[in-house]
């Protein structure tokens, strides 16, 4: 029988979630429900020092708000959460844990004790530098440092028992080849004899990130880690715990990083500074989200997929649903992933094409009222929404889209008055008032048949009245078709203003 599959995302609270993160946590809820497995949320915070308050509540919020649900994880939003069979699911409360299997693999011979001090390893960091070296702790002068390794059973105990700080590290079994796999970058082989006897656990006894990882992958039957390229220098070190506890290990993918705009390194927090776009999902402290910013969270986790996966298409708007078909390891890239702010944008113009006009006119009738316009009807704003949404990326757009909608442009355009109104044009605006008034279907349709009627038989031309009755009635060249317009606002409004604008611009 195949095992169930069950994926992790594991962040440290020590901040608010970078949008790569988001991509991790993504790309492994899409991988669990294209297999039909559990995605869950596992805490990682056993590194107190680094401990930031608020920053797991933003990590759900976050995934909630990208519609990205726990099967199982600390908080109430998990679905299904088995916490008996394998919570808790913050590191923090399993911490009682972690010494046993630390211990085990000292009594397997392939762990250490180690009463080196800070000060000493200090020492020979620098002292190894000053020779042009690098200090690595393992295989090659473990025997001559302060451990279990270099003293008699006896010494040893007297150290123990003496309560001197300690730490338990792993014992990398020298000369080997170690053939690892990684689903997206294929086979990797590593020399053991590179790598260092990395701390398990800590004098304060707290388990270091990489046993309480591997530890808490096994309890929780984790049969696919997924995460980023980051952590792909740890994959031996994992390996070899997994080998050392005699535990099968999980399959492993590597998730390429997420490239700057321009230029060589992954995106930093400092390149959304710069080129003004976000780089959190929600906003923290003075750095403003994609959720602040106005981007739909639909567009948000589109854009994410594709960087970094390849449908294999040319498709590019994707939902959810249809993310989770079309989503395999197997087409995720190796090489970096750049980021393109113009694209984020696009996927919200095209997610705010597809929006009902009724959802859209919600979020703006909001952003109307602070405006203080509160005497609109629910079906105007909507119709409004309707007529320019087209051009608009976000719901902020929509003011400026739209404001002689609601009310009366304060001022023209200087350069567009200066070309649309000339000698005349009061006259002209004088005699279409007198056509427009005793009109009582207002619809656009027989507005438009009725001006263009008396155009003809007035032998005007279309340029010596549509563009200056734009101006008056919007204070600008923009906007969607003017007898939309002119039959949105209304006789009265549509006559005030041209009025108003005879008198203004004489
Ligand atoms: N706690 C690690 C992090 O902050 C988890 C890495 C992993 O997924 O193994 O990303």
């Amino acid at each position: 029988m195949t095992k169930k599959v069950r994926v992790r995302f594991a962040p440290s609270p020590t901040g608010p979630l970078h949008i790569g993160g988001v991509r991790t946590a993504l790309f492994n809820y899409l991988f669990a429900k294209k297999n039909g497995g559990d995605f869950i949320l596992r805490i990682e915070d056993t590194d107190q020092n680094r401990f930031v308050e608020g920053a797991e509540e933003y990590i759900i919020e976050a995934l909630n708000w990208c519609g990205i649900r726990c099967d199982e994880g600390p908080s109430a939003s998990a679905a299904t959460a088995d916490q008996g069979k394998y919570g808790p699911y913050r590191q923090s409360e399993r911490k009682d844990l972690y010494r046993k299997y630390a211990e085990e693999l000292v009594a397997k011979g392939k762990a250490y004790y180690a009463f080196d001090t800070s000060e000493r390893l200090d020492y020979h960091r620098k002292d190894h530098e000053a020779k042009g070296k690098t200090f690595i702790y393992n295989w090659h002068n473990r025997l001559k440092l302060d451990n279990s390794l270099s003293m008699s059973p006896e010494d040893l105990k007297k150290r123990l028992d003496s309560g001197d700080d300690y730490v338990i590290r792993f014992l990398t079994p020298p000369d080997e080849k170690l053939h690892l796999k990684d689903i997206v970058r294929g086979d990797i082989e590593i020399d053991t004899n590179i790598l260092d006897d990395k701390v398990l656990f800590k004098s304060d006894g707290m388990p270091t990130y990489h046993l309480a990882n591997i530890v808490d992958d096994h309890l929780m039957e984790i049969t696919h880690v997924i995460r980023g390229e980051e952590w792909l220098p740890s994959l031996a070190l994992h390996k070899e715990l997994y080998d050392a506890f005699g535990w099968e290990a999980p399959a492993f993918a590597h998730l390429p990083l997420i490239m700057k705009p321009v230029g060589k390194g992954k995106l930093s927090k400092r390149d959304g500074e710069k080129g003004g776009f976000p780089v959190f999902p929600l906003s923290w402290k003075e750095s403003e989200g994609y959720r602040e910013a106005g981007y739909f969270p639909e567009a948000v986790v589109n854009f994410l997929a594709l960087l970094g996966w390849n449908p294999g298409t040319e498709q590019e708007i994707f939902s959810m649903q249809e993310l989770i078909e079309s989503f395999s390891l197997e087409r995720v890239n190796k090489s970096g992933a750049r980021f393109d702010p113009d694209k984020t944008k696009w996927y919200n113009q095209q997610y705010m094409h597809q929006k009902e006009d009724g959802t859209l006119a919600t979020s703006f009738i909001q952003e109307l009222k602070n405006k203080g316009i509160d005497f609109i009807s629910e079906d105007y704003v909507k119709k409004v929404v309707g007529l320019v949404k087209e051009r608009a990326t976000f719901i902020a757009d929509f003011w400026n889209l739209s404001d002689y909608f609601f009310i009366a442009p304060k001022e023209y355009n200087e350069k567009a008055a200066k070309k649309q109104w000339k000698e005349g044009t009061s006259q002209i605006m004088q005699d279409l008032v007198n056509v427009l008034e005793p009109i009582s279907d207002f619809s656009s349709e027989n507005v438009e048949t009725i001006v263009k009627e008396w155009i003809s038989e007035q032998e005007l031309s279309f340029g010596k009245v549509m563009p200056p009755l734009r101006l008056v009635l919007v204070g600008d060249m923009k906007g969607p078709h003017i007898f939309d317009i002119i039959s949105m606002i209304g006789k009265e409004e549509s006559v005030n203003r041209i009025k108003n604008a005879i008198l203004a611009l004489g």
